[in-house]
């Protein structure tokens, strides 16, 4: 059924779990996500990032995703992530997206301000959420894609969060959902991952009843996962290390068949260790602070 993230959040927060929010760029993730979230009963948030336009337009990816959504047993809500320009986001609320990620973090403290409450003010009556980011999320992507170009990651702390920054910048943009900067990177990390949980505790106090969000959960081990959700990060977004699971196996499939491979079959063993990652994912986020 299509839920809104605020309502999801909500349950997250009075139950001390996490929402993972997953990318879903194709049908083979799409199924397998959704699939997952019905299987461990844990409601998710499928994303499309506008970095993503590539790979599948906003047009095509989520009249599929909201499709899939409704009639899904598990509670799923249609996010944009990472929506750059304005144009973008109020494409995705004609579309019908339940919640959208307006992220102006590349801008100063008071433009960023201006942009998300401007926006906030013309969505917020139609019942969609917003998800904003304050610091900044240093990238370290496999990829080229413009936007996701490799970070300086030599002193992650110049890219923090501060938290009397949240505090004014909640107060005055009145966003749902905060995305915090407190030591993940997009991507995978370059060196060992030691998140300012600190850092969490404080912002949360300091920010009133916003929603907090991490990025690039990817590679984080477990128990820091676990930390900052019972610290108060109650929306997460994991796509990485969920898309690149596949390619080592798809890899050996093809090196050990002696007959052309049908990329039907392909895509259902994709499909299956797409799955198998997800409902692992959604375990660590489910069973925080137990
Ligand atoms: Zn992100």
């Amino acid at each position: 059924m299509l839920v809104s993230l605020k309502e999801m959040l909500q349950e997250a927060e009075k139950n001390n779990f996490a929402i993972a929010s997953i990318n879903t760029p194709n049908q083979i993730s799409l199924r397998a996500v959704i699939q997952a979230a019905e299987d461990t009963g844990m409601p998710v948030t499928i994303n499309h990032a506008q970095t993503e336009q590539s790979v599948v337009p906003i047009d095509i990816a989520v009249p599929l995703m909201l499709d899939y959504a409704k009639k899904s047993t598990a509670a799923i809500s249609v996010h944009v992530d990472h929506g750059y320009d304005f144009e973008h986001c109020m494409k995705a609320v004609r579309l019908g997206c339940t919640s959208i990620m307006y992220d102006c973090s590349r801008f100063p403290l008071e433009k960023n301000i201006e942009e998300v409450k401007r926006f906030v003010e013309i969505v917020k009556p139609l019942g969609i959420g917003v998800e904003a980011e304050l610091g900044a999320m240093p990238n370290n992507m496999p990829s080229d894609v413009h936007g996701q170009e490799t970070s300086d990651l030599s002193d992650l702390s110049v890219y923090y969060t501060d938290p009397d920054e949240a505090a004014l910048f909640c107060e005055r943009t009145g966003v749902d959902v905060l995305t915090t900067s407190f030591g993940t990177v997009h991507g995978m990390y370059a060196g060992e991952p030691n998140l300012d949980i600190e850092r969490i505790r404080k912002i949360k106090s300091q920010a009133g009843q916003v929603h907090l969000g991490m990025h690039g959960g990817s590679g984080t081990p477990f128990d820091q996962i676990q930390q900052a959700i019972d610290a108060g990060i109650k929306k997460i977004n994991y796509f990485t290390a969920i898309d690149t699971a596949p390619a080592p196996y798809l890899l050996k499939t093809i090196q050990e068949s002696k007959n052309p491979v049908n990329f039907c079959n392909l895509a259902n063993q994709a499909m299956e260790i797409i799955y198998q990652k997800t409902v692992e994912i959604l375990t660590v986020f489910k069973n925080a602070g137990r």
